[in-house]
């Protein structure tokens, strides 16, 4: 039993500082926990009442829904904590209209009191009561002592530690009525996707990606994925690729997203009539011009990869310039100053870590072959006019070749072959 939860609040921090656009971005996080819960088979009322976002859990909820709503709650950028509370109303907190029932302020805080098991018979925990309401006329020590008393007399909790406690059961008096809370669990923070435009962000099976695609989703971007592969995709592997595993995942943040798998096959063609050196750096080169295009017709406004400076050979600054340089769209690499150590770290915090350490059957043989650490747009340029003649046409027979798979909310909603020019923007919140 979940004692006597009935709301989730949702703490928001830096929307809060949004000035007139205050309203727009709170109801875009309302529409996107709502979109997020109803995704999760969860229909429960989502509102709002003056600065709190809260969910309506209903009576008799069962626990593993309650714990299932909180999950989803937690990954939805622009969230920054996840408090599940047992509130009551100012009626019922001042039955006779005059003198607080405080008998309900302990009946709540014992429901917590018997929902939480203390890992250790001698855990810690603390009473800690907000009265923002200045009209409520017991005063915050008084009513903390009488209500660890009762914690105490309850049987479950003996040690009480004021300055470091393990558990704390918190009872914050508003106007509105008064809310119990034993537990609260971190959100992505940042913004609500959808209030900071689309981006296209390019996918590899690799650690750095998914954290960087991850990053701009909670600065607010909805995202479409595009990911190249040494072979054409077909719909019977899509369950089974794991490029799609983790443009999954991340659509548990993004929400409503796009994964454009692009096979490779016709740049590896030409390449192999005409070789030439720096095949790394035209390889990249090809992937941003070829995002582009895709981030071109679903109104996306950059491309995301996960550089890091210096990683590895084609993240030097002289090649992450020549990357650049091929497209006109700004390149956003949000992991440019990161550690390998911080990605890793981030990744186990998003959950994509174990996926992107699995190896992976769609080999990139091209791509291990003797990296040049600096590269020129000149050089470059004159080397892509020999080896590919035709880039327009070199793109679009690409995209022809790509398979679409609609995502939201962590699930595959639908696998399309590529709708050619009709590619309309319907991602994003
Ligand atoms: P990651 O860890 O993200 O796989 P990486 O360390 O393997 O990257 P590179 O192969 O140089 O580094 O790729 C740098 C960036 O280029 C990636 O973070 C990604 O944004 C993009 N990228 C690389 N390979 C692909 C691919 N096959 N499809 C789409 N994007 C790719
Ligand atoms: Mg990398």
């Amino acid at each position: 039993m979940h004692s006597g939860i009935n709301r989730i609040l949702i703490n928001y921090g830096e929307i809060a500082l949004k000035g007139r656009n205050y309203s727009r971005f709170k109801s875009r996080l309302l529409n996107n926990v709502r979109h997020r819960l109803t995704r999760a088979g969860i229909d429960w009322r989502v509102a709002s009442h003056h600065d709190r976002v809260f969910v309506e859990v209903p009576e008799g909820t069962a626990q593993e829904m309650l714990e299932q709503a909180l999950a989803a709650a937690a990954e939805v950028p622009g969230t920054v904590w996840i408090t599940p509370v047992a509130w009551r109303g100012t009626e019922q907190l001042y039955p006779d209209g005059a003198a607080p029932d405080c008998a309900l302020i302990e009946s709540l805080v014992l429901a917590e009191g018997q929902a939480r098991q203390p890992a250790r018979s001698d855990e810690s925990f603390a009473i800690r009561v907000n009265r923002a309401d200045k009209r409520f006329p017991v005063r915050t020590t008084t009513l903390e002592r009488q209500l660890g008393t009762a914690i105490i007399h309850q049987g479950k909790w003996q040690r009480v530690n004021l300055d470091a406690p393990e558990q704390i059961f918190a009872v914050d008096i508003y106007p509105e009525g008064v809310y119990v809370r034993s537990e609260r669990r971190r959100g992505p923070g940042g913004l609500p996707v959808g209030s900071a435009g689309h981006v296209t962000s390019l996918l590899s099976g690799g650690i750095d990606s998914p954290v960087a695609s991850w990053l701009l989703a909670r600065r607010g971007c909805s995202m479409d994925f595009v990911h190249f592969t040494a072979h054409r995709v077909s719909e019977q592997d899509i369950d089974e690729n794991k490029v799609v595993g983790l443009a999954r995942h991340l659509s548990r943040y993004s929400l409503r997203s796009r994964l454009y798998l692009v096979p490779y096959v016709h740049f590896d063609a030409a390449l192999m009539t005409r070789p030439a050196s720096y095949e790394l750096m035209l390889f990249r080169r090809f992937m941003a011009r070829t995002a582009e295009q895709l981030a071109l017709r679903s109104g996306a406004g950059a491309l995301v990869t996960g550089d890091s400076l210096g990683q590895v050979a084609s993240q030097t600054l002289e090649n992450i310039a020549t990357h650049s340089s091929s497209v006109s769209m700004p390149v956003l690499r949000p992991l440019i100053g990161l550690d390998k150590q911080e990605i890793v770290t981030l990744a186990r915090r998003i959950g994509t870590y174990e996926a992107s350490i699995e190896p992976y059957k769609d080999c990139c043989a091209l791509i291990s072959r003797n990296p040049r650490t600096r590269s020129h747009h000149g050089t470059l340029s004159r080397i892509e006019r020999r080896v590919f003649p035709d880039y327009a046409g070199l793109i679009e027979a690409s995209l022809a070749d790509a398979l679409c798979v609609e995502l939201d909310s962590g699930e595959v909603v639908s696998v399309k072959e590529m709708p050619g020019d009709s590619l309309d923007n319907g991602a994003g919140a």
